[in-house]
């Protein structure tokens, strides 16, 4: 807008009422900014895939014969579909969580359990990179949350560590709790996070190397939701990484009876 009305005197009430007007202008052009900001993020995120999924389908309608030739082609349409819709996913529970409207289904849960569980899946998904992952837990760690969010959460955090830690590398989650917090760390030995990215990694769409993380199949929303559904919880989330050296991330819920 680039209106501003001019400050005569500011210890007047005229002025401070200027003041006011001024400070309210800006935080409003913030607002517009971000909106544009991110519509125009959102657009480009879907174009892509929405690109790839018209061009091989013309060409496979052009060109395809067999049945083996179909087949491929509505494999790897889905493949599209799959990841628009989990940007799709990802971006309503975020603005449901902005509107305040997050709506969390509380149980005890036994945080041993649900990482133990994670930690085995991760296990068994990528054997052939040959990383090592480990899991240590002081119990019983019992927090109210969200089974399936708080899974999410870990989830996304372990998928991470693995994806940004090169073959033989490390990865540990360890479970304890102190001052009425339970604290889960996600230890990894992988690329790290250049000091001028980390604090931008929890924004929507954020990614540090744009390039290689498509086609890792990374939208760059993991993050925000990571610490949404975490802060929802009443926790938080902190990061410390070097490059070359790996990351660590801690997340830290209220424990059982201290909410
Ligand atoms: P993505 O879907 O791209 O992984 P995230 O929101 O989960 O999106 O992460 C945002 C960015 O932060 C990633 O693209 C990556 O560059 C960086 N990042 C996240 N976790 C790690 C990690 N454990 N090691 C190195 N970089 C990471």
């Amino acid at each position: 807008l680039g209106l501003r009305l001019e400050v005569v005197n500011p210890q007047d009430e005229i002025g401070r009422l200027a003041i006011t007007f001024n400070d309210t202008l800006e935080r409003l052009e913030d607002a517009f900014r971000r909106v544009k900001q991110f519509t125009g993020d959102v657009s480009h995120e879907l174009r892509t895939p929405l690109t790839i999924l018209r061009g091989e389908t013309e060409v496979g309608l052009r060109w395809a014969r067999e049945p083996e030739e179909f087949r491929e082609l509505f494999r790897s349409n889905l493949e599209e579909i799959n990841r628009m819709s989990k940007i799709i996913e990802a971006l309503l529970e975020l603005s449901r969580a902005e509107e305040g409207g997050l709506k969390l289904e509380r149980v005890p849960i036994e945080l041993e359990d649900l990482l133990g569980e994670l930690v085995q899946q991760s296990r068994l998904i990528d054997p052939e990179k040959g990383l090592k992952i480990a899991f240590s837990a002081v119990t019983p760690v019992t927090v109210t949350g969200d089974w399936l969010r708080l899974r999410q959460v870990f989830m996304n955090l372990l998928d991470n560590a693995v994806t940004y830690t090169p073959a033989g590398g490390e990865v540990s989650v360890v479970l304890d709790a102190s001052g009425g917090f339970a604290r889960v760390t996600v230890i990894d030995s992988g690329v790290g996070i250049p000091a001028d990215d980390l604090p931008h990694i929890f924004e929507r769409f954020y990614r540090v190397d744009k390039a290689r993380n498509r086609a890792d199949g990374g939208c760059g929303l993991g993050l925000s939701l990571v610490r949404t559904i975490t802060e929802a919880h009443g926790g938080k989330i902190d990061v410390v990484s070097e490059v070359g050296k790996g990351s660590v991330f801690t997340v830290y819920l209220p424990l059982q009876g201290t909410v």
